[in-house]
């Protein structure tokens, strides 16, 4: 049956690459036409041909409080009267820097005391690898096969999300001599980054890590690894950028960091990397760390970095509101329904004979058809991934939206509330059944 899905990715497909503007989006890996989303509403989202799902991509994690929460539009809509954007500083700036490094503290701990902000992840690590360049006088950067850090040239080597989701080694347009300044190691062996160490020490600037691996599915830094890897960074003079996007203000109020820090896993990045969250849904990221490494960036510093949107009214007034209203009742219930989903999943797969496990980082799980836990890229890939197309659709029949990729994590907002976690319950133990028959 075509509806009005279909004839907009039709036309789509005409006019934009592949119909979307972002790879993730297209319904590559599950097949069938994405849901064009006309509006969203706490843990709900609008569709094309007017039908309302419970949303489990929460736009790919922003959406820690839920959809259109009325605060965050009032303010945004407030700046907008006031203007778009004024190419000047504001002083919304200084009170979002100020309450992002206020939060990324544990006791006396405070890694943060300088934030620059950008629009996009990706211009985060982006520029949080420039920075690391230019201060240490190095070009090499460790990075581990699986982890994505968005769509720069050097971050492309074996990353996670839709690289992974589409199979790629890589990307192509990335010039040779660009890519091999990128060492790619596999995720949580330590041994692996010694002996890059032993071996290249003296020239590595950076190893960029995920706070906890969230793109080649859910999986979790092994006890003490993010630890071992600032250790050894320093050892050698080398700094670590701690890649909190995806994790940063939705797993703990201080981050994965945080969350680490409260576990008694005590570690400081030398940078870390903000989106999603912090910008509430509007284009803005972040990167933090020490005054020392921070003020090497321009004006102060030789290491050069920009935006004409940069620090934008609208995107600075959603991410306030959104910090305020991200409370520890917040993370508690995201937490809550968490557990009771990532139970349920289990449950459902065990009781239809599914070969499965749930990894789970924080609040955040994921789903993989193998008996274990991956620990890495090899064992994330290493699953019965062709399960995952007819449990997708059969969850989006039930009115239950996921991310439309096997590796990619599952996000909740403080919204789905019983209510909303019932319908999505009830909805598990037929699409079990539909990845069982696969
Ligand atoms: N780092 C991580 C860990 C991410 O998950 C992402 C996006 N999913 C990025 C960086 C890139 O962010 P953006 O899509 O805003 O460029």
């Amino acid at each position: 049956m075509t509806d009005r899905n279909d004839t907009l990715f039709d036309k789509a497909r005409q006019v934009i690459p592949g119909g979307v503007n972002s790879p993730v989006r297209a319904f590559g890996s599950v097949g069938g036409s994405p849901r064009f989303v006309t509006s969203a509403q706490g843990a709900t989202i609008t569709d094309a041909a007017g039908r309302t799902y419970i949303d489990l991509v929460a736009s790919w994690g922003p959406a820690l409080i839920g959809h259109a929460h009325p605060q965050v539009v009032e303010v945004v809509q407030d700046a907008a009267a006031r203007g778009l954007s004024f190419g000047a500083p504001t002083e919304g700036e200084v009170e979002l820097a100020e309450l992002i490094a206020g939060r990324v503290v544990s006791g006396e701990h405070r890694p943060v005391d300088r934030v620059r902000l950008v629009s996009t992840g990706t211009e985060a690590t982006m520029t949080a690898i420039r920075l690391a360049r230019g201060y240490t006088g190095r070009d090499l950067l460790v990075k581990f096969a699986g982890h994505y850090h968005g769509h720069s040239d050097g971050l492309l080597a074996a990353a996670g999300s839709g690289v992974a989701t589409l199979a790629l080694p890589g990307s192509a347009g990335v010039p040779a001599p660009i890519a091999a300044q990128t060492l790619v190691l596999p995720y949580n062996d330590l041994d692996a980054v010694q002996e890059a160490f032993a071996v290249h020490g003296d020239r590595i600037a950076a190893v960029i890590v995920e706070a906890s691996a969230a793109n080649m599915g859910i999986v979790a830094p092994l006890p003490g690894f993010n630890a071992a890897l600032a250790d050894i960074a320093h050892a050698h003079g080398a700094l670590l950028i701690l890649d909190e996007v995806l994790t940063g203000f939705r797993v703990h109020p201080a981050g994965f960091w945080g969350l680490q820090q409260a576990a008694g896993e005590t570690y400081t990045p030398d940078i870390f990397t903000f989106g999603k969250v912090v910008g509430g849904g509007m284009p803005l990221a972040a990167l933090g760390g020490r005054a020392e490494v921070m003020d090497a960036l321009a004006p102060v510093g030789p290491v050069y970095q920009a935006g004409t949107l940069s620090g934008n009214p609208l995107s600075v007034a959603a991410g306030i509101a959104t910090l305020n209203l991200a409370t520890p009742e917040v993370y508690a219930r995201v937490d809550a329904a968490s557990s009771v989903l990532a139970h349920a999943l289990d449950e459902a797969l065990e009781d239809a004979g599914v070969v499965h496990a749930v990894p789970r980082a924080g609040n955040l799980f994921g789903l993989v058809f193998r008996a274990d836990v991956p620990v890495d890229y090899a064992q994330a890939q290493d699953q019965e991934s062709f399960r995952y197309a007819p449990f997708f659709h059969a969850m989006l029949d039930a009115g239950v939206s996921l991310p439309p990729s096997v590796f990619e994590a599952w996000f909740l907002t403080a919204a789905h509330d019983d209510e909303v976690l019932g319908r999505v319950i009830d909805a598990l133990p037929a699409a079990a059944r539909a990845a069982a028959g696969a």
